[in-house]
């Protein structure tokens, strides 16, 4: 074997070496790996995006304050005593809230299938 095929047998080795620690997701310390430098970029893209204006902003704030007050749809409702998500719900007959010919509307009244708590 010359010492040609000898150094380029050493460099496959190498290289085996280099490709097992990548595919293993192990550090390699020989070559920067492009995961370290994707901070940067990412800074530079902030800057190109044009801001929005300062009452765009505050519009934005208001609407996400208006989907927070919105009350939880159907069946993902949150028990507000200790958190659960499983409520049963009854015809509450005490509390009327519409009628009309001869049919009435009851208020539903939700009960924590957890702690028992309604409302
Ligand atoms: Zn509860």
């Amino acid at each position: 074997m010359s010492e040609f095929e000898q150094k380029v047998l050493k460099l496959l080795e190498e290289i085996n070496g280099k490709l097992d620690s990548l595919l293993k997701g192990g550090p390699v310390t020989s070559s920067p790996s492009p995961a370290s430098s994707a901070s940067t970029p990412a800074a530079t893209m902030d800057s190109e995006i044009s801001r929005p204006k300062p009452s765009e902003l505050v519009e934005k704030q208001k609407e996400e304050e208006r989907m927070q007050e919105k009350p939880p749809i159907e069946g993902r409702r949150v028990c507000p005593e200790c958190g659960g998500t499983s409520f049963a719900t009854h015809e509450d007959r005490s509390q009327v809230l519409h009628q009309m010919g001869g049919v009435k509307i009851y208020a539903k009244k939700y009960v924590c299938k957890s702690c028992g708590y309604e409302y």
